[in-house]
């Protein structure tokens, strides 16, 4: 049941980000412009000309990284703007320093239409990342030695839900859980078990590679039975959630967390919400004073911006495209007899298992990798082999739907997968396929 076990060497299970994307569109804002200027001639800084390369790796290839996305020019330029400049400490109309009334208006609306989007009664805005989100959720609601359950991180769950290598699995006794051995999915009857054995304080739900449905009722029947508080981490699927196409936590669970960047589709960042007031004002003093200083106000402006697009129609619509293509993406592969974890999925990412293709995930994304194609490897639900090598990949379709692919693409691309396998150090043919999704990619430019 320890964490430690599961995943030794405590690696994020998604281990590399790419960052932000700068997109060469017309009118593209002045910050971008400022960095290609700098890149030829300018500034000199040796940054912005990594910041070119890393912005032509993202365009030339397929970005299938189950946590990534691209944003819009609209929130890369509130990422990018002068309110990085601003301290802000405390909260809007509460701040301890002064010039703070543009940067109370800029919070209060992020606050807003996150209260809007999700139906929530109170929200905070400040969290640096998902990480941080949960670390203040904890912090609200339990002390130093009590216990977690959380699911294990080889089963998908996130470090922070109680890996011993983590702060949560430091400060916090931590249990976890783990899925069904025969099926891969959430095992509720197992799970209410564990919880009567363990008498946790906290349970957390919601996981950065399970491919299936949550069902929050159930965890807070769960939790309730034992007398402890329920935490819905929806960071990968939070987009979904939104826009209903999974069941929401929102009134559920007592405490809900998230990134802003996976399907939500706005910057780098985290966000806390709940129904409960008493509970909101032990969020608000756990991110500030306890846990953080000024907020990243720069940041919460683009998450003003990334909210106010995901309330509109286009979202909805761009969620279901993204489901749309995992769908036809993963009927494509298992035609090809790849071996997926739960056997499909509900949601924007799937679990391959590749023991029957005689790969490891180390190999399978070294080759993606080589033919221009982004993954990352991930444990399947009790791996055999260690987290550095693992027996498959956790691919996603948010990052790709944003660049416009649909249906057919998905197809073509899941045939790309097969050519890869079965030309795994075939390098000839791993450049034919890359130069294949160079000129595939050259058709769906980052224009949003
Ligand atoms: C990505 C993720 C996080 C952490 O987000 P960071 O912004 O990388 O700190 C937390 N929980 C889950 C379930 C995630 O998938």
């Amino acid at each position: 049941m320890a964490k430690e076990k599961l995943r030794a060497d405590g690696k994020s299970p998604h281990p590399k980000r790419a960052g932000r994307k700068n997109f060469q569109v017309k009118n593209t804002v002045a910050v971008n412009k400022n960095i290609m200027k700098s890149a030829k001639s300018g500034w000199g800084d040796k940054v912005f000309a990594l910041i070119k390369e890393e912005e032509k790796r993202q365009t030339d290839g397929l970005e299938m990284i189950a946590s990534e996305n691209y944003v819009s020019k609209q929130v890369l330029e509130a990422t990018g703007s002068v309110l990085t400049n601003k301290y802000a400490e405390g909260y809007p109309g509460h701040r301890y320093y002064g010039g703070c009334e543009v940067i109370d208006k800029i919070e209060s609306l992020a606050i807003e239409r996150l209260k809007k989007l999700f139906g929530c009664k109170f929200a905070n805005v400040q969290p640096h990342c998902g990480s941080s989100a949960n670390m203040a959720a904890y912090y609200a609601l339990i002390k130093p030695g009590d216990k977690l359950l959380g699911q294990a991180i080889d089963a998908g769950g996130h470090l922070t839900h109680g890996a011993k290598v983590s702060f949560s699995g430091q400060i916090y006794k931590s249990f976890g859980y783990g899925l069904d051995s025969k099926t891969g999915f959430l095992n509720y009857e197992d799970i209410a078990k564990i919880a009567k054995k363990v008498k946790p304080k906290v349970v957390m739900c919601g996981y950065s590679a399970y491919p299936r449905s949550i069902d929050f009722k159930k965890f807070k029947k769960i939790a309730r039975s034992v007398n402890a508080y329920l935490i819905a981490d929806i960071a990968h699927i939070a987009g979904l959630v939104a826009t209903g196409y999974h069941q929401s936590p929102i009134g559920i669970a007592d405490i809900v967390t998230s990134t802003t960047h996976k399907t939500l589709r706005g910057p780098r960042s985290g966000i806390i919400m709940t129904n409960d007031e008493e509970l909101a004002k032990k969020i608000n003093r756990a991110i500030f004073p306890a846990l953080q200083g000024g907020p990243l106000e720069h940041v919460i402006a683009a998450k003003a911006v990334a909210f106010g697009e995901a309330l509109k129609p286009s979202f909805k619509k761009y969620i279901g495209d993204i489901l749309e293509n995992m769908k036809v993406f993963a009927k494509t592969l298992m035609s090809f007899d790849f071996d997926l974890v739960t056997n499909g999925t509900d949601n924007h990412l799937i679990l391959v298992d590749l023991r029957s293709k005689n790969l490891t995930g180390q190999e399978f994304e070294s080759a993606l990798g080589e033919a221009g194609i982004t993954v990352n490897k991930n444990g399947i639900p009790l791996d055999p082999l260690p987290p550095k090598i693992t027996s498959g990949i956790r691919v996603g379709t948010a990052a790709l739907t944003t660049r416009g692919m649909r249906p057919k693409e998905m197809q073509r691309i899941a045939e790309m997968f097969n050519i890869v396998a079965e030309n795994i150090s075939n390098k000839k043919k791993l450049q034919e396929i890359k130069r294949e999704v160079k000129s595939m990619t050259k058709k769906f430019p980052l224009t949003r």
